[in-house]
Formats: structure tokens, C-alpha cells, sequence
């Protein structure tokens, strides 16, 4: 199979790079495009071993999987550039936040196989959260592909489209929540006198470990948080602080509000 990417940026990168470190697609199977002007990402590219093209069409003659990978204010006109050259043996896979499954069909030659994809980024270090919708002419076996290929950098898992606005609103959005929890609680360890260094490191590896329990285990975290409470132990005064803060309800406005916005924007 050849993948090829539209823009060749950063989620491309990762994307690319969790591809040839599966082992499921060599480098020279793959080709990005960018313009001129961002000539320093294409250099990037050759050194992973990709093809490179200014070209956006090229990239469709040369790939069977296309990923939109540009930012959204560039879909339209990276949609009419490729339109020309495409058919309906290629499947165009748009990563770009907000724009529907729908718009990107318009703009393309009719009965296009399109996905939406919501990524995040810790795609970048293969430790990603996608969620992916199927457009109308999509056929069998495409939904496996996509989930084949996003899960070389991390979780991927299929949903109606109507599910994507949620989804920017909890993992699109949420690593920059969890980066500022990590912050606070590296702040507290500071603030109790630990090294910073040392603080920031425990309080990531304390995100990193809880999340790990939660899908190793399969057992509610609700249950994990009580079997972390001795009688009168510091984790319970710790927590009820949280509490006190508000911290479940907060987390739930958060997720709404990112969903709302999502939803205004598309
Ligand atoms: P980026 O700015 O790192 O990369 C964008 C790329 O598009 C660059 O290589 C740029 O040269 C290229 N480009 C611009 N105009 C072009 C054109 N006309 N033809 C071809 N290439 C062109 O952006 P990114 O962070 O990789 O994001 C890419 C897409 O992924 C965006 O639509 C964004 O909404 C989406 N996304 C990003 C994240 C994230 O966390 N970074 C998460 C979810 C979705």
C-alpha cells in the first residue's frame, strides 16, 4: 500500500513515523507535499527516507491512502488542486479539525472515499487517541485499513460522525488539560519541597501510571481511587480537596466547552 500526505507537518510526521516503525509501510512508500515556503519540513522528510513533492497531485498519483494533513483554513484548495487526479480507488483521509465529512465531499469528484479523522498529539510519540468517521462511499474493508494504519501511533477506534465534536472536546483537546495538571501537580511538589525536575517527572509518571491501570486492569477508576484510600490516609485528605474544588464537575465543563466550540466552528 502507498500512503501519501498533504502537508508535512506535524501530524503528518508522527503519522509517517509510526508507520515506518511498525514495520507495516517502508519510508519509500510513503510521499509528502508542502509548498515552497516550507521547504525545512520536506527536508525533514527525506532524512525519515520519504518521498517529497511540491506538488499535491503527485502525491495522489503516487498513494493508494491520502491523508489531508494541512491545516483547515487550506482544505479547499488543497481539494481542488487534487480533485482532478483522483479516483475511486483512493481513499482521502482528512485529520483537519472541523471540517465535515460532507464539505470535504463537495469538493471532491462524487462518490469520493473520504474518512474524518480526530487525532491528538501524543500521536507524535505513539501514544495517541484517534476516533474516525466514514463517509458516505466509503466501502468494506476501508474502516479497517484507517484503524490499521492510525493505530501505528496510538489508539484508533471508529464512530459515527456526530461523535467527533465530543471527541475534540475529550482526547483532541484534552492532552493540553492534562499538561496543565501535570503543571499543578508538579507546582505542588515544588511547593512541599521537592526539586523541580524531580516534581515534574513523578507527577508525569503518576498520569502516565494511573491511565496505564485503568486499560491494563479494565477495573472502574472509581474502585482504583477507593483501593488508593487507607481510613484517615493522606491520599483521602488530598482528595477531598479536589473535591472541595470541584475537580469532576470542572473536568466535565471542560470537555463540554471544547465540544461546543468544536461545534461552533465546523
Ligand atoms: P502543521 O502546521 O504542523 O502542518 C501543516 C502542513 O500543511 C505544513 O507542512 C504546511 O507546509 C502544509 N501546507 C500548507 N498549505 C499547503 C498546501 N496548499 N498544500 C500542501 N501543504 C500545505 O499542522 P499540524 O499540527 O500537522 O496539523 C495538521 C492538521 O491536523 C490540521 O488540520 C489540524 O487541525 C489537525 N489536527 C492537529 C492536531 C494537533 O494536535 N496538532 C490534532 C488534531 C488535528
Amino acid at each position: 500500500m502507498k500512503i501519501g500526505f498533504i502537508g508535512a507537518g506535524k501530524m503528518a510526521q508522527a503519522l509517517a513515523r509510526g508507520l515506518i516503525n511498525s514495520g507495516r509501510i517502508t519510508a519509500d512508500n510513503i510521499i509528502a507535499s508542502s509548498p515552497k515556503r516550507d521547504e525545512f519540513l520536506l527536508d525533514q522528510c527525506k532524512q525519515m527516507g520519504l518521498n517529497t513533492t511540491h506538488e499535491n497531485a503527485e502525491v495522489v498519483q503516487k498513494s493508494d491512502v491520502i491523508f489531508l494533513a494541512v491545516k483547515p483554513v487550506h482544505v479547499s484548495k488543497v481539494a481542488s488542486e487534487i480533485a482532478p487526479a483522483l479516483s475511486k480507488e483512493h481513499l482521502v483521509v482528512s485529520i483537519a479539525l472541523g471540517i465535515t465529512i460532507r464539505n470535504i465531499e463537495s469538493l471532491l469528484p462524487t462518490k469520493s472515499r473520504v474518512v474524518r479523522v480526530m487525532p491528538n498529539t501524543p500521536s507524535v510519540v505513539r501514544a495517541g487517541a484517534s476516533a474516525f468517521a466514514m463517509g458516505s462511499a466509503c466501502r468494506d474493508g476501508d474502516a479497517e485499513t484507517v484503524e490499521r494504519l492510525l493505530s501505528t501511533v496510538g489508539f484508533a477506534v471508529e464512530v459515527p460522525e456526530i461523535h467527533i465534536d465530543p471527541v475534540t472536546g475529550l482526547s483532541g483537546s484534552g492532552p493540553s488539560y492534562m499538561f496543565a495538571v501535570i503543571e499543578g501537580l508538579a507546582d505542588g511538589g515544588v511547593k512541599v519541597g521537592l526539586p523541580r525536575d524531580l516534581a515534574l517527572k513523578l507527577a508525569a509518571y503518576t498520569l502516565l501510571g494511573a491511565a496505564k491501570m485503568v486499560l491494563e486492569t479494565g477495573v472502574h477508576p472509581a474502585q482504583l481511587k477507593d483501593d488508593v484510600q487507607s481510613p484517615a490516609g493522606s491520599s483521602v485528605y488530598g482528595m477531598h480537596k479536589l473535591e472541595s474544588g470541584g475537580l469532576k464537575g470542572i473536568l466535565m465543563d471542560a470537555v463540554e466547552a471544547a465540544t461546543n466550540r468544536s461545534r461552533a466552528t465546523g
